[in-house]
């Protein structure tokens, strides 16, 4: 395939090319990952309440395997609904106040399957510029016009909800916090554009579930605009540290959605043992506030620390905390740096981020502990200095 070469050669030459590399969780050290021979602080998963090397979570996995064996054997519309997907899916609307819940393979297949079952031909969606990728997929896939608008410029959503206002539906669509830089959505305008215009609301609360809300319910819940948005999703693949993810709505919606999204409908139920597994990860993400509030306080004072030492951090107050150096051949020479200095720090680039803004995107954990991180940034602060990122 020699075409596939050449292309591959040119994304080499642009410091574009991806590669997987092993990275192991270094054993009895949470927080910290193991690279080569080395144990570096792990600064670049999405584990925010450090649970998924929770030990009850794998018991719970664990004994599940046991009495419910290793896969489902079938869609749920077919022979795969085993009665704890339910259990689950009461919980879950029990957790976030809603009517009905259903969970998806991956927060990737919910979007996809949601937007899907949501919109189609005639119908409009109007998507933040800095949505996550599946949700750039899902409106792909769904048919409809795709209206983005530039990052959290209402006037620039209420221009296009009024170029598009023949839509038969309308379909306002956001992460919660978004992935690469941290920041949050406008829900309060969200909402009141929503009203204004008849459209329908759906929240990504991908990297906000479980970090946000007196329970972890998620952002919406914590600013009390739940009832305001008409689907609600998340993933577990983050603060609940294992896989697999949930929409929750009116029952309506979760009916329509059995029906009609097709990654749902066309693909088999989850193992047992995770569903199992994420029921024991429920449990703890409503349970154990300590976690939520320690790594809010976390995130303040790495942000603090950064911004003193010269970077500047993004705007959010999330535990995503961006440093944009710009070029991607700077962002991996960063990480390099970073690296040597033993903490994993990964280069987010385009096409994940917009041309000209790579970066180093931290991530944190409740699993880091005050004392780490502020040595983290000395270290960071050393590495970005030999990387040529920050003025010496
Ligand atoms: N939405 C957002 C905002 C995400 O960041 C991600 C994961 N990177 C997803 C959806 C997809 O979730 P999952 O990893 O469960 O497929």
């Amino acid at each position: 395939m020699k075409w596939m070469a050449d292309e591959l050669g040119l994304l080499a030459g642009d410091s574009l090319e991806r590669t997987l590399i092993d990275s192991t969780p270094a054993q009895g050290s949470p927080g910290y990952m193991v690279r080569g021979d080395r144990a570096l602080l792990n600064l670049s998963s999405n584990d925010y309440l450090g649970l998924s090397g929770h030990p009850a979570i794998a018991e719970a996995m664990r004994d599940a395997l046991t009495a419910h064996g290793a896969g489902a054997g079938a869609s749920r519309l077919v022979t795969g609904n085993r009665p704890i997907y339910g259990q689950l899916e009461g919980a879950l609307a029990d957790w976030q106040s809603s009517e009905a819940a259903l969970v998806f393979a991956n927060g990737y297949m919910a979007n996809v399957g949601v937007i899907g079952a949501l919109v189609g031909r005639g119908d409009a969606v109007f998507s933040d510029r800095l949505n996550h990728a599946s949700i750039v997929d899902g409106i792909a896939l769904s048919r409809a016009e795709h209206a983005r608008y530039r990052h959290n410029d209402m006037e620039h959503l209420r221009h296009l909800l009024n170029k598009h206002r023949d839509a038969r539906r309308k379909l306002i669509v956001t992460d919660a916090v978004f992935s690469m830089d941290g920041d949050r959505a406008m829900l309060g305008e969200l909402v009141q554009l929503k009203r204004e215009h008849g459209a329908m609301l759906m929240v990504d609360e991908a990297h906000s579930g479980g970090v946000y809300g007196p329970n972890g319910e998620g952002l919406c819940h914590s600013l009390g605009l739940h009832d305001e948005v008409d689907v609600h999703m998340g993933t577990f693949s983050k603060s609940f540290g294992l896989y697999g993810a949930y929409v929750t709505g009116s029952k309506i919606v979760i009916r329509w959605l059995v029906n009609k999204a097709r990654p749902f409908i066309y693909s088999t139920a989850l193992p047992p043992a995770i569903i199992a597994g994420i029921a024991e990860a429920l449990r703890l993400v409503r349970q154990e506030s300590r976690r939520r509030e320690w790594l809010a306080e976390a995130s303040r004072l790495f942000r603090a620390a950064l911004r003193e030492a010269g970077f500047q951090a993004g705007a959010g107050d999330s535990p995503i905390v961006p440093v944009l150096v710009g070029g991607n051949d700077a962002a991996l020479r960063f990480s390099s740096a970073l690296e040597a200095e033993e903490i994993l720090g990964v280069a987010i680039r385009p096409p994940t981020v917009p041309e000209g803004t790579a970066r180093i995107r931290f991530s944190l954990s409740a699993s880091h502990a005050e004392a780490e991180l502020l040595d983290a940034v000395r270290r960071i602060a050393r590495a970005g200095r030999m990387a040529g990122v920050l003025k010496p």
